[in-house]
């Protein structure tokens, strides 16, 4: 009891100090959706924007074809993941015994295998970021854990508004717009489909795709980096509060 309690306080503790950076990072639903389900499906379907259209366009072969790989590698992966959560519960050597040995010695760990790589499949096709949005308890508390010391991944608004296309006709002198050019690319690259550019928002799991592919757009426009980033929510309301202090 006492090991959970100690365990319980350290991952409040951990949370205020670095918000949800063990979302991003250590949850094993995470990592595996962004650094395998997600690789694989931006490998076959391209990334998020040729995505959406495929999936809103007509039913062509070649969707048929994309779809079909993908679904397939998923289930074989997904089968992978089953067999190897499996073996930390019944033990690597029981694992060989049920894939070697006869089904009918191992129905129920037969079953189970069965059973949890369809529970993945699902989970890595159709309910995705729903685990970290409506689903896991840690992720619903975290909006009460962050204070205004928490590290989160923040939009620096003072920089980056009033927002605005970018304009050939454009003086950098007289130009009254922020950096921000309103590309969306931040939104589109989101796994949890948010605007961060609106605040700091429960949904953000801090994986950090919308801070590398804002990097990307000030590259190319030229400004500094870290338009979107890491940030102490204090600091922003201060800059806030005195932008001339923030310049
Ligand atoms: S990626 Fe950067 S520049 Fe583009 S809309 Fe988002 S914040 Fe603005
Ligand atoms: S807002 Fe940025 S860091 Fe948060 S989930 Fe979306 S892409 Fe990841």
């Amino acid at each position: 009891m006492l090991a959970t309690l100690v365990f319980i306080v350290c991952v409040v503790l951990f949370t205020i100090a670095f918000g949800r950076i063990f979302c991003g990072w250590i949850c094993p639903q995470t990592i595996f959706m962004e650094m395998v389900f997600r690789k694989v499906e931006e490998w076959i379907e391209g990334d998020a924007n040729k995505r959406k259209k495929l999936d809103a366009g007509p039913w062509t072969n070649e969707k048929r074809l994309k779809k079909s790989i993908k679904h397939v590698l998923f289930f074989g992966i997904s089968f992978l993941i089953a067999n190897t959560f499996l073996a930390y519960i019944t033990g690597s050597e029981n694992l060989i015994k049920i894939i070697t040995e006869p089904i009918s010695l191992h129905l129920v760990g037969f079953a189970s295998i069965i059973v949890f790589t369809i529970a993945f499949y699902l989970v890595y096709t159709l309910v995705r970021e729903l685990v970290c949005t409506v689903i896991c308890p840690y992720g619903r508390l975290q909006e009460v854990m962050l204070d205004k010391q928490t590290l989160v991944v923040a939009y620096n608004d003072v920089r980056g508004e009033p927002r605005g296309k970018l304009s050939r006709n454009d003086n950098d002198l007289l130009n009254l717009k922020g950096d921000c050019i309103d590309c969306g690319l931040c939104v589109s690259v989101c796994p949890t489909g948010i605007d961060i550019r609106k605040g700091t928002q429960m949904e953000c799991i801090n994986c950090t795709a919308c801070i590398d592919v804002c990097d990307e757009v000030m590259d190319k426009i030229h400004k500094p980096r870290r338009l979107i980033g890491f940030s102490l929510r204090m600091v922003f309301a201060i800059m806030k509060n005195y932008p001339l202090m923030a310049g």
